[in-house]
């Protein structure tokens, strides 16, 4: 029934965070309606879509997904968006190592948010691999370090976004039975 499919919990609040350009507003776009628009506009402010996914036991999450602008005037607004947030998902470049120190920023930022939240760390543009800056390995240690799950995407290719929030799901709370 589906009383019996909201069992994880009907919505999701989620927020992605990270400098501009990283790519988030096209792993979202990617991972809502499967599309890559390499001339996606700047977003400004905060955009919000959602998206359901089913797991393999038959319950549902219901992502709402808040889609920030990365750019540093719009720091001030980070306590706000974790604020309400069951999971933050922390966006670079892995071309970029300055939005990998960028990323570490919104992290330390968190404090303002609940305990329990469930942070990811995700190193998108994994296709960009000739150009790559910054090692996994960094990525790895800093979200081990930190407490969060880390991945590697690519909303170009498609590579890893829907894992990435498969995995996300699997790390939810479960209501107590
Ligand atoms: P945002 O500011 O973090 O929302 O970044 P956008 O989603 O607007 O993407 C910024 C730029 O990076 C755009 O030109 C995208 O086409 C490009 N981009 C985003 N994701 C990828 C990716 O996975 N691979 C490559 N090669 N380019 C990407
Ligand atoms: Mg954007």
């Amino acid at each position: 029934s589906g009383e019996k499919k909201k069992k994880i919990g009907a919505k999701v609040e989620l927020v992605l965070l990270g400098d501009s350009g990283v790519g988030k507003s096209c792993i979202v776009l990617r991972f809502v309606r499967g599309q890559f628009d390499p001339t996606s506009k700047v977003t400004v402010g905060a955009s919000f879509l959602s998206q359901t996914i089913a797991l393999q036991d038959s319950t549902t999450v219901k992502f709402e997904i808040w889609d920030t602008a990365g750019q540093e005037r719009y720091a001030a607004l980070a306590p706000l968006y974790y604020r309400g947030a069951a999971v933050a998902v922390v966006v670079y470049d892995i071309t970029s190592p300055d939005s990998f120190n960028k990323a570490q920023y919104w992290v330390k930022l968190q404090k303002h948010g609940s305990p329990d939240i469930v942070m990811a760390l995700v190193g998108n543009k994994a296709d960009l691999h000739e150009k790559r800056e910054v090692p996994a390995q960094d990525g790895i240690e800093y979200a081990e370090k930190n407490g969060m799950f880390f991945i590697e995407t690519s909303a170009k290719t498609a590579d890893n976004i829907n894992q990435l929030f498969e995995e996300i799901a699997k790390r939810l709370p479960r209501p107590s039975p």
